[in-house]
């Protein structure tokens, strides 16, 4: 199915980002609901580079559509419009893990558990088959649906929209990037995608992002959180809040050295995940939803929390 600008009625805004907006709309013709984020950075310049360019990107973006995986967030298509990429995916009801982790401060070890296979079930999938790496796991870019499944959107397919979003990033706060990254410039390797792995499951459960870590001066500029991942040691969970298999698991996966952490399979046999791999989150993602109003048209979760009184 061709998708275009007109098929598409607005339901609700879900989120904006550094790279662009995502909307919650109707795609009439398959009266299908998606999230549709559009990419505003195609900014002026020839109108033939332009247009090669946009070309290059749909192109590019093309991959997407051939991944299944009940892991990866599903690609409907991709178009262009004056400038702008739009790119409609599958409609993920209960949102991102960003904003769950904002309305419950932290998440319990075990449910950090079962989020950590399925974001490793979903890189192994994507590098396994695929050849592509992630490049951008950070919790706003894991999603959860109401069945309590756990898929990761957002990857790094297009250069162009990867090097335009990670410029802007940087005018940002949070830094998931690997060491290698940061100080060799390495391109971009499935290890790397392990230390956002590590750093975002940190976060999950500690409710606070790991850099810098806790009783450390702030790191005001993203220039000095760059040193900081670059010279210091790995940040790591504070002791005796969590299991010993957690504790192992993130230093696993925070190795400095890219040549020593292991890989999505490897980790995937770590008793952390072997603990919990059949186990499934449908019901947590019921509690979720029963203890939030989500406002009818959206179905994200509102501003505040209601505590649904069983008594
Ligand atoms: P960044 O631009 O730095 O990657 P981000 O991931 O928050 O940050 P977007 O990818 O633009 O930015 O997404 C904005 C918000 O939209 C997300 O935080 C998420 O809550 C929501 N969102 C994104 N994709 C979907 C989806 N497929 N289903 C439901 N909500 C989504
Ligand atoms: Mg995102």
């Amino acid at each position: 199915f061709k998708l275009k600008e007109d098929d598409f009625q607005f339901i609700c805004e879900l989120g904006t980002g550094a790279g662009g907006t995502v909307h919650k709309v109707l795609h009439t013709p398959t009266n299908r609901i998606m999230a549709k984020k559009v990419i505003g950075f195609i900014l002026g310049g020839d109108e033939n580079e332009r247009e090669k360019s946009e070309k290059g990107i749909l192109r590019e973006l093309k991959v997407l559509r051939s991944c299944e995986s009940q892991y990866i967030v599903e690609f409907y298509g991709a178009f262009s419009n004056i400038g702008d990429i739009s790119i409609c995916m599958e409609y993920i009801d209960l949102g991102s893990f960003d904003k769950i982790l904002k309305k419950l401060g932290t998440i319990p070890e075990d449910i950090v558990a079962k989020i950590t296979v399925s974001v490793l079930k979903g890189l192994k999938y994507l590098y396994d088959e695929k050849n592509i790496v992630h490049r951008d796991i950070k919790p706003s870019n894991i999603l959860l649906n109401s069945k309590g499944e756990v898929k990761i959107a957002d990857f790094g397919v297009s250069k162009e929209i990867v090097n335009g979003t990670m410029a802007r990033t940087f005018t940002g706060t949070q830094g998931y990037l690997a060491p290698e990254r940061v100080c060799e410039g390495r391109i971009h390797s499935i290890e790397s995608d392990i230390w956002s792995v590590g750093l975002t499951m940190m976060e999950l459960a500690t409710g606070r992002f790991p850099f810098p870590p806790e009783g450390h001066a702030p790191l005001p500029s993203i220039l000095d959180l760059l040193k900081y991942i670059e010279m210091e040691p790995a940040p790591s969970l504070p002791t005796g809040k969590f299991s010993k298999n957690f504790e192992n698991f993130v230093s696993r996966c925070l190795i400095k050295d890219p040549d020593q952490r292991p890989k999505p399979k490897d980790l995937l046999n770590d008793s952390f995940c072997i603990r919990v791999e059949n186990e499934s989150l449908a019901q947590w993602a019921d509690d979720i939803k029963s203890n939030f109003i989500f406002s009818q048209d959206c179905g994200l979760p509102n501003q505040n929390k209601v505590v649904v009184d069983q008594a």
